[in-house]
């Protein structure tokens, strides 16, 4: 670090020497100094980043070497003791290649946390490695033409340098990647575990499929029109065999487990909701609609699931899903029909059309009763209909316009001629029948279109309705879950490949374990040659190979598994991730799972949380995790999820078209203007895109602020769960508060060793001592004369100043207990949002209120020099200043490092540890170190602070007390504060007498004329109120 030697630091050295000759104390002379001071040492953030970075390193390095060491006595004491195990977790980032805002909001947060707790004293573990397969990857492959492992190494490589430019405190020793043969392995294991125990199964399913590329697409890269996001050519729906895992066994642990999750507000209210609504579980009925043919043709009943039984009567169609066997039957000899299937896939999923089928008709089951009324006999036309999806229920739906919105809306843009039917009304005489306009969704009365059970509510009917059909064999009860089995093979060379073999003669049979890992070939030729179609399936020396089980040729299984698969248990390999023969062993599972906290975006709040908890019961079933069961299987035991990061962004407002940075004039940041125009820009937050020109490196900025001002700023500018409006300018503020900071501990440093070592003690038992001293004057004690004598000013002789001496050490002593009651506080508060609400942006704004404290207390010598020979306030903040330090040390890191090392009187790295043990062994009075010396450590190994109980004791000795009378304020006064035992009437007494006794309260509230207005005489009031312990108090007279 570079130290700026100018004038200011001449000027204190020119007037230390002066003051010497002058024969003044040190005191004076520093606050004439002090007074001069300006920011003047250079204080290079990026720098400190670099120099902490290094050093930790360091320690890291030693400190793993100490724990292999035999000399038990080398080692560190937390390494000696067990300490409470914390996991705290990020989710693991997929490796683009560049670390961008959100990614280091979410490290910010998550490694906070981890250095909050571990100061604590908690053993935690702080994991990260990499999501490394997928997509994203096998494009960029196609399009460079160079292997996607390749791709994913020099990515990996370039966001952990980022990440570790972010000054985070990560187990690297940890670290994996799941694209890594040994870590898929295990992947490939868990796979197999599944398969044995009967999760996993084959079944047809609907997929994307490109022609032209012959390879299955994503929903994500098939787009509005149906048309494939490479080949630009149409995409087609096919049939393929895929591989299932049976998530649907789980769907009411799944289910269960979110009630406990819900307690005490461990997980966010948001996630479960979507959770809940993600499985969806809802109970009806499953009712039969038979089917009439006009062409000779049978088809069985269509059945559906619904809800509602009770609109049972106000069904006026039947829609089917493109996948139901019926339209998929009749579409073979229907080629309108089969034109209008080819255009679902680009519809938008709100699509209203509907393919009316010709020559079938569908029957609603009340129609065999005499007593239905007409309407509901007669037959029902069919539909397919793109809104009816074929994972949930059977992939077909009744129609009931009057009371389903998505039906209510199908029929008007189908049916605008024919009327809605309404069975079902808020009251019983329907005299609040629904708008003829919008369906009534509500539960009521069902209406004289019901027939015999016009008037009952929509619980009787429904009893009675189900009943009638279950009788009839035309329905049941039933309930139904939207979750559906989880489909888990992709056509795709970028993931986990599927261990199973197909042997003709033995169908699939499991790769043995010992065979593991099937490892992906090369398939350079496919890259470097742009081939089409999954590059496994032209693999030919790795698809051909013999059945493990009759020995026979056999070929290996080409889908690879989908890459949330990796994510739903990389989380139980950290623990133990150099594990070569398992996936984790039960013990190291048993000791760190679940996680304690994870952290990540909302954006994952239902499938990829939704997987992990069903592995994670899955496994906690099995011998790898014993103790899971304890835990219901529960991966996460909190989770929190934070916000999204919105950049600025600048609009012309003549065209509205985005602005790029170079488009605009920023000279006055609070004043921009397009340059070509010279109108001021419209500004606004949004999610960012390279579109919109509004994206922000983090590494430039890291770079430019330094690492701990982009953190602090990240965490202070929006609470950790709602959007962050990334505004750089803001910037400036957490600078000058680190700045402030820095230059106050360089002005103070010198005087604290010294004084610190020479008053000893911690502030609470100063507070108590002086306390003491305060009493005993009160008491009439006197005090040694030469305490009593000070130096003149002008040097020339003493002046006694025992008169003056109890107030101008009583205005101290109230200095010094406002300081170290803000610390209290403060420590109170930040320790609350640090391990309860999370409330960093508070924790923030909190430490730099305490900053203020700190400083005002230092200027408190200024303004008062003669009160300054009695005060201890070097004492106080010193160790205000230490607090406030270790306060700030988990999101500042390298700062608070910085600083510690500078208010520390021992400067480690002038003598090793060691070596000063040695000399204080040797001569222990050479080194005279403060109280709770913390010689030569990082700050990291102090305990985070924790109230002294002092707070209460340090209450202010006086109060401001609002005085009313008859309801209207007359004064306000400042008595002192009340006992905290007075009560009642005592209470009343004592805070009266306490008025009356000050000189306002003598003149203007004991009767007699003021201005030539009548006073009150409080002490003649008929009541007395007193509100808050004396802060106001109400005389009626
Ligand atoms: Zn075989």
């Amino acid at each position: 670090m570079k130290r700026t030697f100018c004038t200011c630091v001449r000027r204190r050295i020119v007037w230390l020497e002066l003051g010497k000759s002058l024969g003044g104390s040190q005191r004076q002379i520093s606050i004439l100094v002090n007074r001069n001071y300006k920011a003047s040492l250079d204080l290079n953030l990026p720098a400190l980043d670099r120099k902490w970075r290094l050093r930790w390193e360091r320690q890291r390095l030693q400190r793993a070497l100490r724990r292999f060491s035999p000399l038990w006595t080398l080692k560190e004491p937390e390494e000696r003791e067990s300490r409470e195990k914390m996991y705290i977790l990020p989710m693991f980032p997929y490796p683009s290649g560049d670390l961008h805002l959100g990614h280091l909001r979410v490290y910010t947060i998550s490694d906070v946390l981890a250095r909050f707790r571990r100061m604590q004293g908690y053993d935690v573990m702080h994991p990260i490695g990499w999501d490394a397969f997928g997509l994203p990857a096998e494009n960029a492959a196609i399009e460079r033409g160079i292997d996607p492992a390749t791709w994913t190494k020099q990515n990996i490589k370039k966001m952990k340098s980022q990440l570790q430019a972010m000054n985070g405190f990560w187990d690297w020793d940890r670290e994996f990647a799941t694209c890594d043969p040994s870590f898929y392995k295990h992947t490939q294991r868990l796979f197999l575990l599944l398969h044995k125990a009967g999760f996993v199964y084959q079944a047809e399913s609907v997929v994307n499929y490109d022609p032209v590329d012959k390879t299955v697409l994503a929903n994500e890269q098939v787009d509005v029109n149906g048309f494939s996001w490479r080949s630009g050519i149409k995409v087609e729906q096919r049939m393929l065999k895929q591989w299932f895992l049976r998530i649907s066994e789980f769907r009411q642990e799944l289910l269960d487990g979110l009630k406990d999750l819900s307690k005490d507000g461990a997980w966010p209210e948001r996630v479960l909701a979507m959770q809940k609504n993600w499985i969806g579980k809802s109970s009806g009925a499953r009712i039969k609609f038979p089917v009439v043919a006009y062409d000779q043709q049978t088809h069985s009943d269509i059945e559906v699931f619904t809800t509602r039984p009770d609109t049972l009567f106000g069904v006026q169609y039947v829609a089917l899903a493109s996948t139901h066997p019926i339209v998929q039957g009749l579409a073979k000899t229907d080629a309108e029909l089969q034109a209008f299937l080819d255009t679902i896939p680009a519809l938008p999923p709100d699509s209203k059309v509907g393919y009316i089928l010709p020559h079938v008709r569908a029957l609603n089951p009340l129609a065999y009763e005499a007593s239905t009324p007409d309407a509901t006999k007669a037959s029902l036309p069919i539909y397919v209909a793109p809104y009816v999806l074929d994972d949930y229920g059977d992939g077909a739906v009744m129609g009931v316009p009057g009371h389903d919105i998505r039906d209510h809306s199908f029929w008007k843009h189908n049916r605008h001629h024919d009327p809605v039917r309404v069975v079902i009304s808020q009251s019983p005489d329907e005299a609040t029948t629904a708008l003829s306009n919008e369906p009534f969704v509500n539960h009521g009365h069902l209406t004289e279109h019901s027939g015999p059970y016009a008037g009952q509510t929509t619980a009787e009917a429904t009893t009675k309705i189900v009943a009638l059909l279950e009788s009839k064999g035309f329905g049941s009860k039933a309930e139904t879950w939207r979750l559906r089995d989880w489909l888990i093979s992709r056509q795709r060379y970028w993931g986990t490949p599927i261990p199973i073999i197909h042997c003709d003669e033995c169908g699939p049979v499991p790769v043995p374990e010992d065979q593991l890992p099937v490892e992906l070939p090369p398939v350079e030729g496919h890259w470097g040659e742009g081939k089409a179609g999954n590059p496994l399936d032209h693999a030919h020396s790795w698809v051909n190979t013999s059945c493990p089980s009759c020995g026979g040729a056999a070929k290996r299984d080409t889908d690879t598994l989908d890459t949330f698969v990796d994510s739903s248990w990389y989380f139980m390999r950290f623990p133990d991730s150099k594990n070569e023969e398992a996936p984790f062993s039960p013990e190291a599972a048993n000791a760190s799972l679940p996680v304690d906290l994870y952290i990540g975006g909302v954006e994952h709040a239902i499938l990829h949380l939704l997987y992990a908890r069903f592995i994670s019961k899955f496994v906690a079933t099995t011998p790898l995790w014993p103790n899971g069961r304890k835990f219901a299987g529960e991966p996460f035991k909190q989770v929190l999820t934070q916000g999204m990061v919105h950049g600025k962004t600048y609009t012309d407002p003549a065209s509205g078209r985005f602005l790029k940075s170079e488009e605009v004039d920023l000279t006055d940041p609070t004043n921009p203007v397009v340059i070509t125009s010279g109108e001021r820009p419209n500004i606004s937050y949004e999610k960012m895109s390279k579109s919109k020109y509004n994206g922000v490196d983090p590494g430039i900025c890291m770079a430019k602020y330094g690492a701990d001002v982009t953190r602090a700023h990240i965490l202070f500018q929006a609470p950790v769960s709602e959007v962050l409006e990334w505004d750089e300018e803001k910037i400036a503020g957490i600078t000058r508060w680190l700045r402030r900071l820095y230059d106050f501990i360089q002005q103070n440093q010198k005087d604290w060793g010294p004084i610190t070592s020479m008053m000893g003690g911690m502030p609470k038992s100063r507070f108590i001592a002086t306390q003491e001293v305060m009493e005993g004057l009160e008491r009439g004690m006197k005090l040694p004369n030469m305490r009593a004598a000070r130096p003149r000013r002008d040097g020339k002789g003493f002046v006694d100043v025992t008169g003056r001496m109890k107030e101008n050490q009583l205005k101290c002593f109230e200095e010094d207990k406002k300081l170290w009651r803000a610390v209290q506080s403060t420590i109170k508060n930040v320790t609350e949002s640090y391990s309860k609400t999370y409330s960093l942006n508070t924790i923030v704004s909190d430490l730099m209120a305490l900053t203020n404290a700190l400083i005002d207390h230092g200027n408190f010598a200024i303004k008062d020099a003669e009160a300054q020979d009695w005060r201890t306030d070097k004492f106080f903040t010193y160790h205000a200043t230490l607090e406030l330090l270790k306060m700030m040390a988990p999101m500042t890191p390298a700062f608070a490092e910085e600083c510690w090392y500078l208010a520390s009187p021992f400067r480690p790295g002038t003598l090793t540890v060691t070596l000063a043990n040695i000399v204080n062994r040797i001569r222990p009075r050479t080194l005279v170190y403060p109280e709770n010396d913390q010689r030569g450590k990082s700050i990291f190994d102090q305990p985070f602070p924790t109230t002294d109980g002092t707070f209460e004791m340090l209450a202010p000795s006086t109060q401001t007390c609002a005085v009313q009378v008859n309801g209207r304020l007359r004064l306000v006064v400042e008595i002192p504060a009340a006992p905290a035992d007075l009560k009642g009437e005592e209470l009343e007494k004592w805070v009266v007498d306490k008025i009356v006794a000050t000189e306002e309260g003598k003149q203007r509230l004991l009767g007699g004329q003021e201005k030539g207005n009548h006073v009150p005489d409080i002490k003649k009031a008929k009541k007395v109120i007193i509100v808050k312990g004396g802060k106001t108090v109400n005389f009626v007279v």
